[in-house]
């Protein structure tokens, strides 16, 4: 049977490129976005993917997105849990809305969907949950306590539940991406962006592809042995 992966955020930026590589690989995919109608519709006609619209920091919404996909495609194998937003500023300009929705987003993201579709892989035997992180959950970021506090919860997260499937035939892992050249990076302000591209070791920024390989082979049949691990994949910005 054709497997089905569900990409959140994967109608536009890395997820865009991420629902792509998953699609190459011969697996149906369902792009979910949160809003943007215009450019999920061109997503999907572009590409001829399905494109599903639910708030992924909402619990019932997963649950109820999630299975109007398998309804329209089939059970669901394959998650990458991929939405996620900024709500930058230092701690002392930052609201607790802009604490709250990081969090709720980012993390509680991963919760939702992992509670919609992990026990549909353990019936089966087989899984796979690839959870977008950051470099910036890896090493902070100064004027990002919610996002590297919300990143930096994937990362365990991710380490907990590869530990609760492994015996289920379902990995579980991070890739922990440094800067891409997205909307989402596009919002940094010129002079920050280049202070930043200044430190990172191969001089540039990274390309949505490049994260989107990354979780093509953790998605694959041959990454059975890799759980729990994180992918760095940030042109050297942060070793360890
Ligand atoms: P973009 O801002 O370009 O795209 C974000 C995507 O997430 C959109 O499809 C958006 O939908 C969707 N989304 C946002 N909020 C929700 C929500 N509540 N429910 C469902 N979908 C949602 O982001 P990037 O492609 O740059 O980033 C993708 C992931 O990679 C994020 O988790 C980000 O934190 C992470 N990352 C990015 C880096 C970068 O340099 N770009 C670096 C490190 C990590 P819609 O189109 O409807 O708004």
């Amino acid at each position: 049977m054709t497997k089905v992966a569900i990409v959140t955020g994967g109608t536009r930026g890395i997820g865009e490129a991420i629902s792509l590589a998953l699609k190459k690989m011969g697996y149906v995919v369902a792009a979910n976005y949160a809003g943007n109608d215009e450019k999920a519709r061109a997503f999907s006609e572009r590409t001829g993917i399905d494109s599903f619209r639910w708030d992924v920091g909402d619990h019932q919404a997963c649950l109820d997105g999630c299975a109007a996909v398998a309804d329209r495609l089939g059970s669901v194998d394959i998650v990458v849990n991929n939405a996620g937003i900024t709500r930058d500023g230092v701690l002392a300009k930052m609201s607790f809305d802009d604490w709250n929705e990081v969090m709720r987003i980012n993390l509680g993201g991963c919760f939702n969907m992992a509670k919609a579709t992990f026990d549909g892989m353990r019936q089966r035997g087989w899984g796979r949950f690839v959870n977008i992180g950051s470099v910036n959950g890896q090493a902070g970021q100064y004027g990002q306590v919610n996002y590297a506090a919300a990143k930096s919860g994937i990362h365990g997260f991710t380490k907990a539940l590869a530990q609760e499937g492994a015996k289920y035939g379902i990995t579980v892992n991070a890739i922990a991406p440094g800067y891409v050249d997205t909307d989402m990076v596009a919002a940094v302000p010129a002079q920050v962006l280049e202070k930043i591209v200044a430190k990172i070791p191969v001089g540039r920024l990274g390309h949505a592809g490049e994260i989107a390989r990354g979780v093509a082979f953790l998605c694959s049949e041959e990454a059975g042995f890799v759980t729990g691990s994180t992918m760095s994949i940030n042109g050297g910005q942060h070793m360890y």
